[in-house]
């Protein structure tokens, strides 16, 4: 098979890698489209040292089934053909953390398409164990099933941060992440969801999609924000994740509410701590997704709601990718979310 191999900072090529062959208990799925995720970008400039030479990065993706292993349990919905999205996370399922659902808290979790040794998705073919992978349906676009892990990292952050009808919520920053996070925030029922983003061209995506989106360039946010009528948010979610977004984020927050941090832009941050303390405002983790956060946004997607097809803003062939990446990491391409068809790009 073809695969899309890291060489180092800045070199990507596409490669001959063998065929993945399924074990007990595992499938081969041929892949249709992967996305390329911020983290795949800091790992391909080097940034974050998350990803390692030789590896096949990808954890964003959807495929078709074409070969099932031995021992497969629930082998009726795993046809060879069926569409399927993989759930990325890699975990013991025996520990106290898999056991309650929140496998990405295993102590010995792997994820695919960031841990080196396993098979990922920039690639043709890619093995994962069938307990991984989640039925699509036919009668929805085949990509949708690309955007279900980003859009489960934003739900979970949510969830995490007990998003419900009550609240006024800000997205600080309006990348593929911020925009799971607004449109889970309304999905969870939010009654008002605002995005600051100084891209135009990001905030013209959020308009598309019915939210609001504020400039955070053109004034001081809680000013921007009081005029767009929703100052003091009760849920701020920073999917940036910097000293600067977090500081937009602690001092627009109301007092007393919280603030989840899920961006990773910068893996030290300085805060107000008096914005904190005296304000008793909550700043909150969020990671990735528990098993039923992703699974309940694979339902999501499987109907189809009508954003999704304007989430997506770039597809390419894996011949492509690599001047793809490099235009993305460079900022000559603005775009939000693009994704690979490692065997040709398709509707
Ligand atoms: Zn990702
Ligand atoms: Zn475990």
């Amino acid at each position: 098979m073809r695969a899309l191999v890291f060489r180092g900072p800045w070199d990507l090529a596409v490669e001959e890698r063998p065929d993945p062959v399924a074990g007990p208990g595992e499938v081969v799925v041929g892949v249709v489209s992967t996305g390329i995720c911020g983290s795949d970008l800091h790992g391909y400039t080097g940034e974050n040292g998350r990803r390692f030479p030789g590896q096949v990065m990808g954890h964003e993706t959807v495929g078709r089934v074409v070969a099932v292993g031995p021992d497969v349990p629930g082998s009726a919905r795993l046809a060879e053909g069926a569409l399927v999205t993989v759930h990325p996370v890699l975990a013991c399922g025996s520990c106290d953390a898999c056991r309650s659902g929140q496998d990405h808290h295993c102590p010995t979790r792997q994820i695919i398409g960031v841990a080196p040794a396993i098979s990922a998705a920039f690639a043709e073919l890619m093995v994962v164990p069938a307990a991984n992978v989640i039925a699509m349906p036919e009668d929805m676009p085949a990509e949708y099933g690309a955007l279900v892990e980003p859009l489960a990292v934003g739900y979970h952050a949510m969830t995490r941060g007990r998003c419900g009808p009550d609240d006024n919520v800000l997205v600080v920053g309006g990348g593929p992440i911020g925009q799971a996070c607004a449109l889970a925030a309304r999905r969870l029922g939010a009654g008002r969801v605002t995005v600051s983003e100084p891209h135009p061209g990001r905030r013209a995506l959020l308009a598309d999609i019915g939210l609001t989106a504020v400039d955070p360039a053109a004034a001081p946010l809680a000013d921007t924000l009081a005029e767009t009528g929703v100052a003091g948010p009760s849920l701020v979610v920073d999917a940036v994740g910097s000293s600067r977004s977090l500081g937009d984020a602690l001092a627009v927050a109301a007092e007393g509410e919280r603030v989840v941090l899920v961006g990773m832009h910068e893996p030290q941050v300085s805060l107000a701590a008096y914005a904190v303390s005296i304000a008793e405002r909550s700043i909150v983790g969020s990671y990735c997704y528990s098993r039923e956060d992703f699974a309940s946004t694979a339902a999501w997607v499987a109907d189809g709601p009508a954003e999704l097809a304007r989430l997506v803003e770039g597809r390419v062939s894996l011949a492509d990718a690599p001047s793809a990446f490099r235009a993305l990491a460079e900022g000559k391409d603005g775009s939000s979310k693009v994704l690979v068809f490692p065997a040709g790009v398709t509707g």
